[in-house]
């Protein structure tokens, strides 16, 4: 048994019910009600994105190489497992979550170089009343899940900010502006794939804001991961 289920039993995203280890993170019922999840759409134009891949416009919009997603944020089973995370802190949904993610993105992922997963980080005042940051949580299950490193010493959020998802989509890049610092140049690695790790990615200010901080800092290639967008 992997060491993780001893924290976290596996369960399905969809209905809580229990479920064998190394698993979709899905049960079969709820499997059959999302027949294939489809590639996710571009935060910026709204194309779907095969293996993740964005057009140049995009990429300089976004600040990203790539980006992969699970489901929108307005499929239900994906929004209640989402908020239930996120707002009621079902700590356990980090294991299908981030196998779900896991899902989005292993294909893609032999193109990576070196890949390091690095959560958006969460404001030490908010990470007080909450209690745990979210992406942290579904970067160190992911990173079990793929045998991938992950590094939350990298990135810190210097600035506490609104919380975006309250603002109009228009002023979240202002929001967002100078939020996050690099506290360890030395580990920002030009020849490796940062794959930066969020819950949600709305109109991707908030990772474009983190993923350009690291790219002042050195990195080359960094893709942006959620599990849902929209
Ligand atoms: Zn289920
Ligand atoms: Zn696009």
């Amino acid at each position: 048994m992997p060491l993780i289920d001893l924290f976290f039993p596996p369960i399905c995203v969809g209905c809580a019910r229990e479920l064998p280890s190394d698993s979709s993170g899905l049960c079969g019922s709820c499997s059959a009600t999302v027949p294939e999840l489809e590639a996710p759409r571009c935060p910026h134009c709204a194309a779907r994105l095969p293996a993740g891949i964005l057009n140049r416009d995009c990429r300089t919009a976004l600040a990203l190489h790539r980006f992969f997603a699970v489901a929108p944020y307005r499929h239900p089973m994906v929004r209640a497992a989402i908020d239930a995370f996120k707002y009621e802190s079902v700590e356990s949904l980090a294991v299908p979550l981030a196998t779900l993610l896991k899902r989005s993105l292993e294909t893609a992922l032999p193109q990576a170089r070196n890949p390091l997963l690095v959560p958006i980080p969460m404001h030490e005042r908010r990470l007080r009343s909450r209690g745990f940051n979210q992406a942290a949580l579904l970067a160190r299950v992911l990173g079990a899940l793929l045998h991938l490193p992950e590094n939350e010493q990298i990135l810190a959020r210097s600035r506490d900010t609104d919380q975006q998802a309250k603002l109009p989509h228009a002023a979240r890049a202002e929001n967002i502006r100078g939020a996050f610092t690099v506290i360890a140049e030395k580990k920002v690695d030009a020849s490796s794939t940062i794959i930066l790790i969020d819950d949600v990615v709305t109109t991707g200010a908030t990772m474009k804001e983190a993923a350009v901080t690291l790219h002042r800092a050195g990195a080359r290639e960094i893709w942006g991961t959620a599990v849902s967008y929209g």
